[in-house]
């Protein structure tokens, strides 16, 4: 079999920044650990390229979603690092987690039952305070099934850190109280942008996920935060244009004049959504290449007039400050990182 050529995407990972966003929210946290949420594939950025960065830094305590994404991580991180955000819905994944080492994240009394009557073991907890997705009520914290747990880490997740919202000092207060009422080894409550909340936030383990990977999800965070994906696609064709005529799907853009113009291999199925199209711009050193037209799903075409050397086969940037590109677009950069679609060499 031939070897496969080398594609038109491709994801650059500083790994270098991302060890530092690390270090920088672990050393935020205060006397707390930072762990890192590691789950959908390390935000997209790739877990095989991610975890050697951040173990290497020092992270022991990483977050996954599924259980299906626990294979990847195992090669980097012992089993009980490995914390599953979704715990166990079935008998199977209960199982899996004993047999494994992993840690379920316990969400309700179904899966406490659950857990136990799999012969249970350690696990962590997760109590809801205000945020109404994933966790135990808090008029359950007194089951009595409750006390019967081995608790790791008794967790609760911020609903608004990213915003000076009444609901983050009230849910502090809340997990307060829940701390008080449920033995633990350790506390942990803040994601990215509740470790800038302040001290009282931290307690011993922080759960840092969009700021390692380059979000800014408060201002109190954008010194402190690099850049550390630099995604890339190539140039396949070049076009002459002339005056009046359009380009792409439903002839969105007209050239008022002769101008040359670039088809990228990038398009919606890389993530490069449809709401780039008539704000969009690539860029090569300096030059701005405007997106022409409607993105489609493998292309854009970009206007080649401020870097007129770019031929076939050369790589143009796509801009990935994720807090200006969010601004810019309308996604969130969650979506921005995680939407970075399978086509990119990582
Ligand atoms: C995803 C997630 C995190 C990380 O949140 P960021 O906002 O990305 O820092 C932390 N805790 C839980 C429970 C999560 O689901």
């Amino acid at each position: 079999m031939a070897d496969l050529p080398p594609g038109t995407l491709r994801l650059g990972l500083d790994r270098e920044a991302l060890a530092a966003n690390w270090r920088a929210l672990d050393r935020l946290s205060g006397a707390a650990h930072a762990g890192a949420a590691v789950k959908a594939d390390a935000y997209g950025l790739g877990v095989g390229g991610v975890m050697p960065a951040l173990t290497g830094a020092g992270a022991r305590q990483f977050f996954v979603a599924h259980w299906g994404e626990v294979p990847a991580v195992l090669k980097y991180a012992a089993p009980d690092q490995i914390a599953v955000l979704h715990g166990p819905l079935t008998p199977q994944d209960a199982a899996y987690a004993r047999a494994v080492g992993v840690r379920p994240v316990l969400n309700s009394l179904h899966q406490i039952h659950l857990w136990l009557e799999s012969g249970g073991g350690c696990c962590h907890l997760m109590v809801d305070t205000g945020i109404n997705r994933l966790g135990l009520a808090m008029a359950d914290i007194g089951d009595p099934v409750v006390g019967k747990l081995d608790i790791d880490i008794l967790m609760s997740h911020l609903a608004s850190a990213d915003e000076d919202s009444r609901l983050n000092a009230l849910q502090l207060q809340r997990f307060s109280a829940v701390a008080a009422a449920v033995s633990a080894r350790a506390l942990s409550l803040a994601n990215s942008a509740g470790i800038v909340l302040g001290k009282d936030f931290a307690f011993d383990l922080t759960r840092p996920g969009l700021s390692v990977y380059g979000g800014v999800p408060r201002d109190e965070l954008a010194g402190a935060i690099r850049q550390v994906a630099f995604p890339q696609a190539a140039i396949i064709q070049r076009r002459e244009l002339q005056a009046g005529d359009t380009v792409g799907y439903n002839a969105l853009f007209t050239a008022p004049a002769a101008m040359t113009a670039g088809v990228v291999s990038l398009g919606y199925a890389d993530g490069y959504l449809r709401c780039w199209t008539g704000k969009g711009a690539l860029f090569s050193d300096g030059a701005i290449l405007p997106v022409l037209g409607k993105v489609s799903m493998d292309m854009v075409v970009i206007d080649l007039a401020e870097a007129p050397s770019l031929r076939e086969g050369d790589w143009v940037d796509i801009p990935f400050d994720l807090a200006e590109s969010s601004a810019i677009s309308g996604l969130s950069q969650y979506e921005l990182l995680t939407g970075l679609g399978k086509r990119f060499a990582r």
